[in-house]
């Protein structure tokens, strides 16, 4: 359809007026023209509601749009709700058609609409942005590329309009495919050392924490792919190659990948630098922080990018404070494992600062301020890997000491183990040595008992037998002591001790008591005419025939003196005592003593007396009456008996 007169009349107009009125100036392309930031050629403006269409927008006022601030690289309008609109114009003044590409290299931008317009009419129309599929883009490259034709001898001019939930960063420039391709290999060839650096680590340390099992390296291993996943959404890698459709997922996986990184660095920094056992108390804020990650882990997946990216840069700002103070202290206290755990840090932070330096313009642009955070995570990554290493050696060298330790304590024990055995054994010879002395010193005595019993018994048998002996003997001397030599019968001693007896016994049963003296008369003259031999039988043959006639078993009869007897006889009243006389008298009478070849005969004289003794009475009136009684025999003519009655006191 073409346009009416009046129309092309406005049209032209507003060219004019737009000619007039733009501040910035148009990009005269040449044949030589490649690599040209597009920043000094642009002019934005800031469409507040985001209402605005093209043709409304080529109405506002010039004075609405402001030229881009020069001493910037690029422009930054940080986080905003507004739309943002941009405008250049590409002069070809060459014969030649000019072809290039306007290249967006900030990739997380959501919707880029660009217009192109040339002589009042929209020549190109194109729809843009990380929230549309990988595959709407023109050029297959991580980047935002739109190849433009520019026919010779004409000034197009681009409108861009830009609305997004990242930061609202839109460098753009002008580049040749030659020169493009070169930088992409070159980024390329950057971004697969990166990703492959991180690769490996991750591969390396996941095949260690399977041998050694050791948390440490899996939180390690999953905050280094966590920080790999993040550049790689950040800087479109992974929104080319690894989920080019999904455009949410490709949003949120910025700020899910980034509280990873901080959930697993804390994880990482609370078990490397055992926050538990150093710092007890800070224990429970490592505890908070993992929590806390968390959540924020789990709301990235929830909440808009926009409110999610400030709260994790925020807290990743925190957590690698606390992260590298609580290193530094460790540091101090010389933990050597700390030391590589800070200065990885401390890398990460360098290449962060660096490239601030760079987007303040402090530093030069080149490859290595521009991807200074990228070179400053590989190489913290890397760092941390050898503070792993180190800590794995300082593990191993201190369980090495102990197993020593353990040896050596084990053989100690051994040793005390054996000796106290040998010391068991000493003390158990000791035992059996006592116990068969013991058992020797047992026999001993038994033996000695046996032969103390044995002599005991043969003593008590000699003692028995001399006893006896004794006793036979005692007896033989009782007899001897008490028997008269010549005549065998009882003597003087033995009759003193029976009347004794006999006149107490009698006094106790209140029974008569007889004594009889028996004197033989003239024996004087027996002697002289028969001599002293003849006596002595004549003595013996009185002395048995007076026995003869005491025939009661108490009776004695004893030689009393020279040629007297004496008869004692218990319980005999006078008259018994005085017939007991009279028969004695007769036998002597009656006696032949054989003198040589002749026979003599004697006589005797006897004095009885008897006593019923009393209480406090002696035997000797009882003895001396029958000497008077004999002594009245003698001189009344001999041959006869006499009684004479003992003179005692009469009873008080
Ligand atoms: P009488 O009639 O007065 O008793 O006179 P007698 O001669 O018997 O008395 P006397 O006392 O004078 O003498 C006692 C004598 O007995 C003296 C002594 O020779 C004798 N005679 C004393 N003991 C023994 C003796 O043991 N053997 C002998 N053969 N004669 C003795
Ligand atoms: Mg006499
Ligand atoms: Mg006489």
């Amino acid at each position: 359809m073409r346009p009416h007169p009046c129309q092309f009349c406005i049209g032209l107009l507003l060219l004019l007026v737009t000619s007039l009125t733009w501040s910035a100036p148009p990009l005269v392309l040449s044949d030589a023209t490649d690599r040209i930031n597009l920043l000094p050629y642009l002019e934005y403006l800031a469409d507040r509601d985001g209402s605005l269409d093209l043709a409304q927008l080529r109405q506002r006022p010039e004075h609405d749009w402001h030229s881009a601030p020069q001493h910037r690289e690029s422009l930054n309008f940080g986080y905003t709700d507004a739309v943002y609109w941009f405008r250049w114009r590409l002069e070809n003044a060459t014969p030649e058609l000019q072809k290039g590409n306007l290249e967006a290299g900030y990739n997380v931008l959501d919707y880029l609409d660009l217009y192109g317009v040339r002589n009042a009419a929209v020549v190109r129309r194109l729809k843009l942005g990380d929230k549309l599929p990988f595959a709407a883009r023109p050029l297959d490259h991580r980047n935002f590329v739109i190849p433009v034709t520019l026919p010779p001898q004409t000034t197009t001019t681009y409108y861009l309009r830009v609305e997004t939930t990242s930061s609202m960063q839109v460098p753009l420039r002008f580049i040749r495919d030659a020169s493009l391709l070169r930088s992409t290999q070159i980024e390329m060839l950057g971004l697969g050392l990166y990703f492959g650096t991180m690769g490996v680590m991750v591969l390396y340390n996941l095949f260690v924490f399977f041998s050694v099992r050791e948390s440490n390296y899996l939180y390690y291993v999953l905050y280094v792919a966590s920080i790999a996943l993040f550049f790689a959404s950040l800087s479109g890698v992974s929104f080319h190659y690894l989920w080019p459709h999904s455009t949410w997922w490709n949003d949120q996986s910025i700020v899910f990948f980034l509280a990873c990184v901080v959930l697993f660095a804390a994880l990482f920094t609370i078990r490397f630098l055992r926050v538990k056992e150093n710092f007890p108390r800070l224990h429970h804020l490592g505890t908070l922080v993992v929590v806390v990650s968390v959540i924020i882990v789990i709301s990235s997946l929830l909440f808009a990018y926009r409110t999610m990216i400030i709260v994790v840069i925020a807290w990743a700002v925190c957590g690698i404070a606390l992260a590298i103070g609580v290193g530094m202290v460790r540091w101090i206290s010389g933990d050597s494992s700390a030391k590589y755990y800070c200065i990885s840090w401390f890398t990460l932070l360098f290449g962060g600062l660096v490239l601030a330096l760079n987007k303040f313009d402090f530093l030069p642009r080149n490859f290595i301020s521009e991807n200074a955070v990228q070179i400053g995570s590989a190489l913290e990554v890397i760092l941390l890997s050898f503070a792993l290493a180190d800590r794995l050696n300082v593990e191993k060298r201190r369980r090495f000491q102990a197993q020593l330790l353990a040896l050596e304590n084990e053989r100690v024990a051994r040793l005390a183990q054996a000796e106290a055995l040998q010391q068991e054994k000493n003390a158990r010879q000791a035992e059996e040595q006592a116990l068969a002395h013991e058992r020797e010193a047992r026999e001993a005595q038994a033996a000695a008992l046996a032969i103390q019993r044995q002599a005991t018994e043969t003593l008590e048998q000699k003692v028995r037998e001399r006893t006896q002996a004794l006793e036979v003997a005692n007896q033989r001397l009782e007899e001897l002591t008490y028997t008269d030599g010549l005549t065998g019968i009882r003597n003087r001693r033995y009759l003193n001790r029976a009347l004794e007896r006999e006149f107490s016994r009698a006094r106790r049963d209140h029974q008569p008591l007889a004594a009889i003296i028996i004197d033989i008369d003239h024996f004087k003259q027996f002697n002289d005419s028969h001599g002293h031999l003849a006596g002595d039988d004549c003595l013996r043959e009185v002395a048995r025939s007076i026995q003869a006639c005491a025939l009661r078993e108490n009776d004695v009869v004893a030689r009393y003196g020279g040629e007297e007897f004496f008869a004692l006889l218990p319980n005999t009243d006078q008259a018994g005592a005085l017939q007991v006389a009279e028969q004695i008298r007769a036998a002597i009478g009656g006696l032949r003593v054989q003198v040589g070849a002749n026979t003599a005969s004697v006589t005797a004289s006897l004095g009885v007396s008897t006593r019923i003794p009393q209480r406090g009475e002696t035997p000797e009136p009882f003895v001396a009456a029958a000497d008077q009684a004999l002594y009245q025999a003698k001189t009344g003519g001999r041959n006869q008996v006499r009684y004479g009655e003992p003179d005692y006191p009469p009873p008080s």
